[in-house]
């Protein structure tokens, strides 16, 4: 059976990364999709891990052979998924996780019907505003920007097959951690198998 695309997805400050980074340490088989980006790498970050950190010349090089799978300019940087980890870990059957912004979710559910998309939502936007100022790494005309777009964002939810509220990181990952059960037990699934025993 191939595997399930789940998209991790929501404002910057719902806790995209840190849920993600628990998942994975839950889910020891899943692959999470490493991003190319055009920003500068922060402290502590290192290429090929976090992202594939590229220029913008490469990354326009890469749009156009069509090797990202989505795409999106955030704050002015770009940043997508390289399509072909993606199809090949599936096909062989793993699940994969895609850590992305709202715009990168919608493209998805364009071209990949079946992909589950969860929306990562914070708790409320005072929290929201907390954890981007706690972050450390964007100036204030930054944050308030981000505030802007996640008030923005916020309104595609229903776009979304789950919402997870992200109050306690254990908790969302747990929520997370059902929802890709669930999946797996789909009817539709099973009528994808050539062995199905049920048709
Ligand atoms: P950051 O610069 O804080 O690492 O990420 C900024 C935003 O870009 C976050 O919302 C993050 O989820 C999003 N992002 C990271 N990788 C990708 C990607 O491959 N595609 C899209 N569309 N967004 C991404």
């Amino acid at each position: 059976m191939r595997g399930i695309l789940v998209v991790i997805s929501g404002p910057s400050g719902a806790g995209k990364g840190t849920v993600c980074r628990a998942l994975i340490k839950s889910l020891p088989d899943v692959h999470l999709s490493v991003s190319a980006t055009t920003r500068q790498a922060r402290a502590g970050e290192i290429d090929h891990v976090h992202y594939y950190f590229i220029t913008r010349t490469e990354f326009q090089e890469r749009i156009a052979r069509r090797e990202m799978l989505e795409w999106a300019d955030v704050y002015g940087d770009f940043y997508g998924t390289p399509r072909e980890p993606v199809d090949r870990i599936l096909n062989q059957g793993r699940d994969v996780i895609l850590e992305i912004d709202v715009q990168g979710a919608l493209q998805i559910r364009e071209q990949m019907p079946e992909a589950v998309l969860v929306f990562l939502s914070p708790p409320s936007f005072t929290e929201l505003e907390r954890r981007l100022r706690k972050r450390g790494t964007d100036t204030d005309e930054r944050i308030g920007q981000r505030l802007d777009w996640a008030h923005r964002e916020l309104r595609s939810f229903p776009s979304y097959d789950y919402v997870v509220i992200n109050d306690r990181v254990e908790a969302a990952v747990e929520k997370i951690v059902a929802v890709i059960v669930a999946e797996k037990c789909r009817t539709k699934r099973f009528q994808l198998l050539d062995s199905n025993p049920y048709t």
